[in-house]
């Protein structure tokens, strides 16, 4: 394909698109669309990996002085990135789920791209954008059950109740900021006095480091309140006794959707009740990134019994819809609270629908909200949950496999679409467990897995929930059916891979 200009890095490709080039631009982009989906397509995991070292030492390189053109540096990225790329679309990647692979979502994302809407401003930047961005997020409240103001009273940006961030955790971030608001009123003016004031409490061991992080970055501190936990969710014993004994010190309990390891759900309806009884004035926060998961079907809606009692939630769109990054919310259950963090910007308060005065930590942004817009068009709410209730039936074909072998442990019941499990050593004897053997063993599975790049199971601390050994902390792999097109064939063959790859290495003393 277009041989005649390749060989010519200069001349056209020296500048900005224009109409002279343009039918070299649409055949420059054809070919970038082209060898993209092939990527996707791709079966690998890597198709290379080298030392950190390695890549550093080749691409630190000095500034570039001379023009090489446009053609000449899109060949490149083909052929000396993509191989190192890692492809989370692959049916043989068995970790997470950014597989980024929706076909609405993509042409979403080139679309955003190149229409570069700002989502800051409406009347002037993003004049449609901007609609189809609070479309979008009144659907997410809609599919998590908060209410949904008819549209004759979305009169400005403050009655949307939810807004897109870059990620779970900055959705985390702004919800900790509404909790500290919440707590003590005119701490954007004043910064905060009385760190002690804004507790937050989480279930200990299975928290996501994005909560530590944002009680840092929003000056209250990284001291996080923990509270035990019975099978990956509160002991409500604990919880009460804890907001017992530190009232008037909570600003905020959160509570995990489907936490970030077993993707186990929370009994959210008690945790709620428990708090507020202790306090109705606490925040309450639940982070259902992987949640968004649950209110796709109806299969798993009754497991998010009782979310609507929470202040705000975080869902992420880029983690479970196949939807490429940067794409999360955070949705409120009264939409005013987001007043108590607005930006103070003299130029864009003209407007009443700018959403830049409703997005704390950013200024001028993409229209990434297109990505959800066209997946949520394209499929519906039935094609969403087709989509999940085929990842859930894989998951069952992965538990009775598991299950199945003598060699396979696993470590809980699965609510979504995790499974963390063990490869266990022939000599592995229950009654006294020898835990440093069952990591080494499991590490050097998963190590060989990601070296060769055609297999992928994610690997993590987790503290036993009483499998093996109460309380002991275990680095397990974890399965996510994530992706349409791994099959169960798939899941038998990558689980005899981990069962040959242990017996290799358990016989391997270090
Ligand atoms: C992944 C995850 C986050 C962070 O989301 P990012 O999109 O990676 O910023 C927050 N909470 C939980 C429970 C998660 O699993």
């Amino acid at each position: 394909m277009a041989s005649t200009w390749l060989g010519t890095p200069c001349g056209v490709t020296a500048g900005a698109l224009d109409p002279a080039d343009r039918d070299l631009a649409v055949e420059l982009l054809t070919r970038v669309v082209t060898r993209a989906v092939d990527f996707k397509l791709r079966e690998a995991v890597f198709e290379r990996r080298e030392a950190p070292e390695r890549l550093r030492d080749v691409l630190l390189t000095e500034l570039p002085r001379a023009e090489a053109g446009a053609v000449s540096v899109v060949d490149q990225v083909l052929a000396s990135a993509l191989p190192f790329c890692k492809n989370e679309a692959s049916p043989r990647f068995l970790g997470f789920g950014d597989t980024g692979a929706d076909l609405a979502a993509l042409c979403g994302g080139v679309l955003a791209l190149f229409t570069q809407q700002n989502l800051l401003d409406q009347d002037l930047d993003a004049p449609w954008a901007t609609f189809a961005e609070i479309a979008v997020l009144r659907w997410l409240r809609e599919l998590l059950g908060y209410p949904v103001a008819p549209p004759e009273q979305v009169r400005s940006v403050w009655d949307v109740g939810a807004l897109i961030t870059a990620g779970g955790t900055m959705s985390n971030t702004v919800a900790m900021l509404l909790a500290r608001e919440h707590a003590v009123p005119g701490t954007m003016r004043d910064g905060v006095r009385d760190p002690d004031r804004h507790g937050v409490v989480v279930p200990a061991g299975i928290g996501h480091y994005s909560l530590t992080a944002a009680a840092g970055w929003i000056g209250t501190g990284t001291r996080l309140i923990e509270v035990d936990t019975v099978d990956y969710r509160y002991d409500q014993q604990a919880l009460r006794r804890t907001l017992r004994e530190h009232r008037g010190r909570v600003m905020c309990v959160v509570a995990y959707a489907g936490d970030t390891r077993t993707q186990t759900i929370e009994h959210l309806r008690a945790v709620a009740d428990i708090t507020h009884a202790a306090d109705p004035g606490i925040w309450l926060h639940a982070d259902a990134s992987w949640g968004l998961m649950a209110a796709l079907t109806d299969r798993l809606t009754p497991r998010l019994d009782g979310i609507t009692e929470y202040d705000s939630i975080t869902v992420d769109p880029h983690k479970v819809m196949d939807i490429p990054y940067n794409l999360s919310a955070l949705l409120l259950r009264e939409p005013r609270t987001l007043r108590l963090v607005g930006s103070f910007s003299e130029e864009t308060t003209a407007d009443r629908f700018d959403l830049g005065q409703a997005s704390p930590f950013m200024g001028s942004r993409g229209w990434c909200s297109l990505m959800l817009w066209t997946t949520i068009r394209a499929h519906g709410r039935e094609g969403l949950a087709a989509r999940v209730d085929h990842r859930l039936d894989l998951t069952r074909r992965f538990t009775d496999l598991v299950d199945a072998s003598p060699r396979l442990l696993r470590l809980h019941e699965p609510d979504m679409t995790a499974v963390a499990f063990l490869y266990l050593p022939h000599d592995f004897d229950p009654s006294r467990p020898d835990l440093k053997a069952l990591d080494r063993v499991n590490a050097a599975i998963h190590d060989a897995l990601l070296e060769r790049g055609d297999w992928y199971f994610h690997r993590f601390a987790l503290h036993d929930a009483g499998t093996i050994r109460r309380g002991a902390e275990l680095h397990p792999l974890r399965f996510a059916a994530s992706n349409h097109r791994t099959t169960p064939e798939h899941l038998r063959a990558a689980l005899d891979e981990v069962i040959r790859l242990g017996r290799h290495f358990e016989h391997k003393r270090p």
